[in-house]
């Protein structure tokens, strides 16, 4: 009766399922969002922990039958709320702590919507795909360094707490999975989330190569030159640009329609046909300019050498003051 489309792996380890539990670091007065409770293995041991409320939300109308007929007439059942429906297209209820064994398929974009949720909440412990995980925890250098990692760790910290074997689950899924805990930071750093995420998507197109490289390809030149004449015909100043750029939920939003699918977007180069037409100084004289004026951000912050694949947080955020401060947008 389980069905793989919906991602249905039940967890069968009680033992797992406490220490889930116990990681999460629960308190009396905390209301808990439960993503995907099935059969409500984990939605009872929340609710067992003594927390003020269990809020679940789950998409198959018989799962949300066999809740309700589980934790019928339970003491705790007062506390527990099931709302049937698809958790991306839901408006998420209030919670402080999110614990869920998710379904695969949604693990990006149910992140970013997490991460747009406000208020903020305190902290996730969610099971994901082992590799999502190790995306998601990635550092500079790493091999699974990617968009996700720099993407998700701008918003949060990132921990990864616990390895979980397929054998966990029934039936067994075809991977291996990882539980993570995600702290949303706060306050988050003041920086427009769109000029940061297009800033990454560039740096991270070809990540081996080096940003000398990259901003060198006529289609990141043009795309930057045409923000940046937008920018100068509207008369901005770099002053009220700048002025208190913070990131508002709706910026961070707009993350979940941005992430295709990030867990898909593999680590690996895409192969360079080597016919990329890099040089605009075939374009006359304008495009040479404004090609020279890139290299020059770039130089100034010893940047050019470098590569997306080895740049931190603080890298990443460097890079796109001196860009900003030049007039160099992302979005
Ligand atoms: N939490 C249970 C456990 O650990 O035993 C079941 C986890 S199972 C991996 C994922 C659950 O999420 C399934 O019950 C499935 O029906 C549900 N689900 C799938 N897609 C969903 C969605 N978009 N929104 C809410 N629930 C979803």
């Amino acid at each position: 009766p389980f069905e793989k489309s919906k991602g249905q792996h039940i967890l069968r380890n009680p033992a797992l399922v406490d220490s889930i539990v116990a990681k999460a670091g629960l308190k009396p007065t905390d209301t808990v969002l439960e993503i995907g409770p099935g059969t409500g293995n984990l939605t009872k041991r929340l609710l067992e922990a003594g927390v003020k409320a269990v809020v679940a939300v789950e998409l198959d109308p018989r799962m949300v039958l066999e809740l309700n007929r589980r934790f019928q007439g339970h003491p705790l059942s007062s506390r527990l709320k099931v709302i049937q429906g698809d958790v991306l297209k839901c408006d998420l209820p209030y919670f402080d702590i999110c614990v869920a064994n998710i379904p695969y398929q949604i693990s990006s974009p149910l992140t970013f919507k997490l991460l747009s949720h406000r208020p903020i909440f305190r902290c996730a412990v969610i099971m994901f795909q082992r590799e999502f995980a190790m995306r998601l925890v990635a550092q500079p250098g790493d091999s699974l360094y990617c968009r996700l990692s720099v993407n998700v760790q701008l918003l949060s910290r990132v921990s990864h707490l616990l390895k979980v074997g397929r054998n966990n689950f029934r039936p067994p899924p075809k991977v291996d999975s990882s539980v993570v805990r995600i702290e949303p930071r706060k306050p988050l750093p003041p920086v427009s989330f769109k000029e940061w995420d297009g800033l990454v998507r560039i740096c991270f197109n070809r990540k081996n190569k080096t940003l000398g490289s990259i901003f060198k390809q006529k289609r990141v030149l043009e795309l930057l030159e045409k923000n940046y004449k937008t920018m100068q015909s509207l008369q901005l100043t770099q002053d009220a640009e700048m002025g208190e750029e913070k990131m508002s939920a709706d910026d961070v939003a707009l993350l979940a329609n941005m992430v295709e699918d990030l867990s898909m977007e593999a680590g690996d180069e895409k192969e360079d046909d080597g016919m990329e037409m890099d040089d605009a100084d075939m374009e006359g004289e304008g495009a040479a300019s404004f090609k020279e004026k890139i290299m020059g951000i770039l130089q100034q912050g010893d940047f050019a050498e470098k590569r997306g694949s080895k740049l931190s947080q603080v890298d990443f955020l460097y890079l796109l003051s001196l860009f900003n401060k030049a007039g160099i947008h992302f979005s």
